[in-house]
This record gives structure tokens, sequence and C-alpha cells, in this order.
């Protein structure tokens, strides 16, 4: 028996299916059949969280997110995946109240960054990603130092989340925004770029550059995956 796995999701929706489809199609591919782990999605209403973020109320983020866990947990999880990067910024603290293990983004992303040998990575995501020391720390635990973009290129980076990506809205003159912005971490350093949001893979693939690029959303649904098969 698989464990089941628990998707804290809707932060945003448009990556939550990422996670859920990874998980069943990677197992397909493995394994040639339908017998894929358990999966149970909770999505949030996302608009409280939106203004809380605005406000910067961890307060209220925490509370609602524990509620998530907790009713993940109620439907009979083993585990979960808090899908999205942001609210890792909570990580510990959720960990810290629930009796089942969380597997976090970060250190996903550290191990598969080390899995390329890489040490010096840009990161892109929301502000609170790209400037909190959370993101940076934890890949820094790892020995993975961060480039981030100047402070105009993150509002850039905010703007197309939060008002084109979080609806599936895919502009091609966004996937060249962000492209620009890559050519510049790279041009100071950047070995490779981690995509620091879940939903910015759905703008920016590994066909669109030559520098690596770290997939957050599968990185993290396939760990999910990993660890539901493991004993
Ligand atoms: N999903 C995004 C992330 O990975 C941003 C949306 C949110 O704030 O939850 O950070």
């Amino acid at each position: 028996m698989y464990k089941r796995i628990g998707i804290l999701g809707g932060l945003t929706p448009e990556s939550t299916i990422t996670y859920y489809m990874h998980i069943v199609h990677k197992y397909h591919e493995n394994y040639g059949n339908h017998g894929y782990p358990e999966c149970v999605i909770y999505g949030v209403s996302f608009q409280k969280y939106e203004d809380w973020m605005k406000t910067e109320d961890w307060e209220s983020i925490e509370k609602a997110l524990l509620e998530g866990l907790r009713n993940l947990r109620m439907a009979g999880v083993d585990f979960a995946v808090i899908a999205t990067n942001t609210m890792h910024i909570l990580f510990d603290k959720l960990q810290a109240q629930v009796d089942f293990p969380l597997l976090s983004i970060v250190d996903a992303t550290a191990e598969a960054i080390k899995s390329k040998s890489l040490t010096n990575v840009g990161l892109i995501g929301t502000s609170f990603t790209m400037s909190k020391p959370f993101y940076r720390g934890g890949l820094a635990k790892h020995g993975i130092e961060v480039i981030t973009p100047n402070k105009a290129d993150q509002d850039y980076i905010g703007k197309v989340i939060f008002e084109e990506l979080s609806i599936g809205k895919i502009r091609e003159e966004s996937r060249q925004g962000y492209l620009k912005i890559i050519g510049e971490l790279v041009d100071k350093g950047a070995q490779g770029i981690v995509l620091g949001c879940t939903e910015i893979p759905l703008l920016i693939r590994q066909r669109d550059t030559n520098v690596p690029v770290f997939d957050t959303a599968t990185i993290h649904a396939e760990k999910a995956l990993q660890y539901a098969l493991i004993d």
C-alpha cells in the first residue's frame, strides 16, 4: 500500500493541477499502469490569501493553512505538500503543529540543484520568495548561493504572477520579459535558475533557455510521488 498524498493547493489552482497530473503521469510512465498513490487535494479560496499577503498578515495565513492541513489529515493523508513556494515562509511553524510529515519545496529544490552539481543559482518568484530570508537561507543550508533580480524586476515578476499566471494567462511578451531577467541573472553568475513560484513553469520551460531551469512545482510533485512509494 502506498502512502496517501495530501496536496494543499489552490495557491494557485493553475499549479495545483501540475502536481496532480505529474503524480499520475509519472507513475504511469514508470510502471505502465494506473496504480498511482491516492491523492487528496484541498484547494483553498485564494482571494483572502492574496489580501493577507498585501498586508503581510502571516498570522491569518498560518491559521488558514493549518486548517487546510488538518482537513487533509481528516481525509486520511499520510503526509502533505504545500503546493506553493511563498507559503514555505511558514513551513517550520506549520510542521510543528501537525502530527504528519510535510515535504519542503525548498529542500526538494536544493536536492535537484545539487544533483546537477550547481552552487550558484538565480531565483525568481514572488517578492516574498525573492526578498525574505526563508528561501535564500533554505538553499544556503545546502551550500547553494542565490542571486535575485533588482527591485524593479522583482515587481515586474510579481505582477505577471498575480495578474496573469495565477489565472492561466500566458503571454509571449511576459515570457520575453522573464527571459531578459533570466539572462541578466546568468550574466551575474547564476549557473541555473530556480523557477521559485509554482506558476512560473507555465510560462518558462527548459526549451526556452540554455541555462538549466528548476521547475519547483514538478520537483515538489516528484518528491511527493517518490515519498508515497517508499515503505
Ligand atoms: N504559487 C506561487 C508560489 O509558488 C505564488 C502564489 C502564492 O502566493 O501562493 O510562490
